[in-house]
């Protein structure tokens, strides 16, 4: 586990647009912090820079203690899940979520139980022969998260992670992502442009407009009457 911390993060695009300007946010150790606005207004560009797929044009990026601008996404720690969930077709259940381990040569044996205590915490341990094709929606969905988990990392970064669920499953996912999360005290950072979506998850909410910070505090600070 790590806080994430941004400090006048701003980024320039090659075609000169600014998606992000200066931005200041830390995202405390094991906390859940959800990143809101409308669509364009930075946040999956934010989420890139955190995960090291966009360059930071200004400012710095730390992760824990270290200084991570530089460093390539693999070395960073950090585990993903988009809203386009890509599980590899070919591949059982069991072999998508061990993918990342083998890749990191972790031992067999190890593999097999991380795998299956992830499954169980998922409720998806009973599918672990299955191909993604012979699931639904939501339990392909576990299957991204399972992947994303089993390795542990110090952050977990979602984007959107159930806009393409129907409105039901999406009130029953996010009810897992709040247990599971608390089950593992990740930091974690989600982005969504759902205000109800970030009420229920957020331990705080930063909101964005145009590429500026505008608020952070816990969703009663942000979205109480004024
Ligand atoms: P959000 O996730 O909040 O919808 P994004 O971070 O995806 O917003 O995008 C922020 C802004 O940056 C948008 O106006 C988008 O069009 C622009 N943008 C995203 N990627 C690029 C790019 N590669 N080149 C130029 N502009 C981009
Ligand atoms: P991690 O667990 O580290 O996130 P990934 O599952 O994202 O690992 O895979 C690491 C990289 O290997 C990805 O960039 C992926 O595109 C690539 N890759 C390797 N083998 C395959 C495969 N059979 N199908 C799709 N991508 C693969």
């Amino acid at each position: 586990m790590a806080r994430v911390l941004l400090e006048h993060v701003t980024k320039r695009y090659p075609n000169g647009f600014e998606a992000v300007k200066d931005l200041n946010l830390e995202i405390r150790d094991g906390e859940f912090l959800v990143l809101v606005g409308p669509s364009g207004c930075g946040k999956t560009t934010t989420l890139r820079m955190i995960a090291g797929l966009e360059e930071i044009t200004k400012g710095n990026l730390y992760i824990g203690e270290r200084l991570v601008n530089d460093v390539p996404p693999k070395d960073r720690d950090i585990a993903m899940v988009f809203q386009n969930y890509a599980l590899y077709p070919h591949m059982s259940v069991f072999d998508n979520m061990a993918f990342g381990l083998k890749m990191r040569r972790y031992p067999k044996e190890e593999i097999r139980r991380r795998v299956q205590e992830t499954a169980r915490m998922l409720g998806i341990e009973d599918l672990l022969d299955r191909r993604p094709a012979a699931l639904s929606g939501g339990q392909r969905q576990r299957v991204a998260l399972g992947r994303a988990i089993v390795r542990e990392p110090q952050v977990f970064l979602m984007d959107e992670p159930l806009s393409n669920l129907d409105a039901k499953l999406r009130v029953l996912m996010r009810a897992e992502l709040k247990k599971l999360h608390e089950r593992l005290g990740v930091t974690t950072v989600y982005v969504t442009h759902d205000q109800t979506e970030a009420m229920t998850l957020g331990d705080r909410i930063a909101v964005m407009h145009r590429g500026v910070l505008q608020q952070v505090g816990t969703p009663d600070e942000v979205y109480r009457d004024p």
